[in-house]
């Protein structure tokens, strides 16, 4: 007999039943609930329901036995289309990187080329279980292309430089109008200055008033790492964390990549603002470039600053994998703060939820399973030798999960990858032409390049 009180009710759009859904995360630890059902309804999470009676009334129902269902993941700043630039500079320091490698190679980028490198990013992210990222780059209206037809949700801003003139900071100010809340609110938008090293104060100044108007947030590069504080200190008298409050780039909201030159002063001025400023932190990179001290996650967090994990571009970081970030995170701040006991698994995953959201503006919206929440959950395959016994699963999660555990990934209701199967992108057709373009982005003897990068 089927349940009477189903029989008057609409189907859901979507349930997935027999999961273990992570429910509740904190600094100390991870709330699972085995044998849960979850409903989707119009994009939205409309039941999470633990102890579930019966088969629920859905279009389309998944059977999630032996899978962590947990929100799926964020990553708060990178640069997708340097897909293109993966592993084409390495074993070299930031500014030849930058004089030698990057910028002349970006040189050569065309318009199609960031639609191709940035839909590249998003499979790559759809496979990884990332279902949103904030992105900062150019030419970001064929970016903003490549999150439409892929299904993903994404925060997008278009980066400039104030050696471009004053245009750049009009295009970034004309695409953060034009696109924000666009695909029903899959797309958000910040402005994007570069960096304060590479922006002028009267640009940045510029800059977080249009995002004050816009009511979106200045994404941008600060305080990198100790170097460039020490430069900043050196040549203006102040940090960069202090240039982004005194041209109100704080006070605007704000998305700071990377932080690690950030110091005790600087973080007095950020917990001013701490409701609509974070931190977002890529470990991997830091540690290839061999900067000395990383972001200083423990005093952020103790003043409530949020911070989130990122990748920044592939050309630095070689994967978008956002569990790679979060394990780095956890074992380089065990380190740094001599303390195995600090940053627990819960910690780590809460950082992963409703941390990068918060660092995005997006608290309670992404980030977690609650009821009315956006649908973007992930299903991770807990059952492969590397995971088993199961006696953490917070540390399963953590520290032993791979990538390629990720089985289904949905956003906003969507299944964008099921049972491994990419469902909006057509893989083949892709990577053809991707890896002809890779061959001729890489070419460096026009002896061009964007920007110097002078410290
Ligand atoms: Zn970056």
């Amino acid at each position: 007999m089927p349940d009477p009180t189903t029989r008057t009710r609409l189907p859901a759009d979507l349930a997935i039943v027999n999961c273990t859904a992570l429910l509740g995360v904190g600094a100390e630890r991870a709330t699972f609930a085995p044998g849960a059902t979850i409903e989707i309804n119009g994009g939205r999470f409309t039941r999470i329901d633990p102890h579930p009676d019966g088969l629920p009334h859905a279009k389309q129902v998944i059977d999630a036995r032996g899978m962590v269902a947990m929100p799926g993941l964020i990553n708060t700043h990178t640069h997708a289309a340097m897909t293109f630039l993966r592993g084409a500079a390495e074993d070299v320091a930031l500014a030849h990187w930058f004089n030698d490698y990057i910028w002349p190679m970006e040189v050569n980028f065309a318009e199609r080329d960031v639609y191709l490198g940035t839909l590249v990013a998003i499979a790559e992210m759809i496979e990884c279980g990332v279902t949103t990222f904030a992105d900062h780059y150019f030419h970001m209206d064929q970016a903003a292309q490549a999150v439409l037809e892929s299904g993903i949700r994404a925060n997008l801003g278009a980066a400039f430089f104030s050696s471009q003139g004053p245009d750049g900071l009009t295009q970034s100010l004309s695409f953060a109008e034009r696109w924000k809340n666009a695909a029903d609110g899959r797309i958000t938008t910040s402005v994007a200055p570069h960096a304060p090293y590479t922006v002028s104060d009267a640009d940045l100044t510029a800059a977080a008033e249009g995002a004050r108007r816009l009511g979106v947030r200045v994404h941008l590069h600060a305080a990198e790492d100790i170097v460039q504080t020490n430069a900043s200190l050196r040549d203006r008298g102040r940090t960069p964390i202090q240039v982004l409050a005194e041209t109100g780039v704080l006070d605007a909201g704000a998305i700071i990549a990377h932080g690690n030159g950030i110091l005790a002063d600087d973080i007095a001025l950020l917990s001013q603002h701490r409701g609509r400023v974070g931190v977002t932190h890529g470990p991997k990179g830091y540690l290839k470039f061999a900067f000395g001290p990383l972001t200083p996650i423990a005093a952020l967090r103790a003043a409530g600053v949020p911070v989130g994990y990122c990748t920044d571009g592939p050309a630095s970081n070689n994967t978008l994998d956002i569990l790679e970030a979060m394990r780095v995170t956890a074992i380089t701040q065990k380190q740094v703060t001599d303390d195995p006991t600090w940053f627990r698994t819960g910690m780590a995953l809460e950082i992963a939820g409703p941390g990068s959201a918060a660092v995005l503006g997006m608290s309670g919206e992404i980030g977690v399973l609650r009821l009315g929440a956006r649908a973007d959950l992930i299903l991770v395959d807990v059952s492969g030798f590397h995971c088993q016994p199961l006696h953490n699963l917070a540390a399963a999660l953590v520290y032993s999960v791979q990538p390629g555990d990720v089985r289904t990934t949905i956003v906003e209701g969507q299944l964008l990858m099921h049972d491994r199967q990419l469902l909006t992108i057509n893989r083949d057709a892709l990577l053809d032409e991707f890896r002809h373009r890779a061959r001729e982005i890489t070419d460096r003897t026009h002896g061009r390049t964007i920007q110097d990068y002078t410290q």
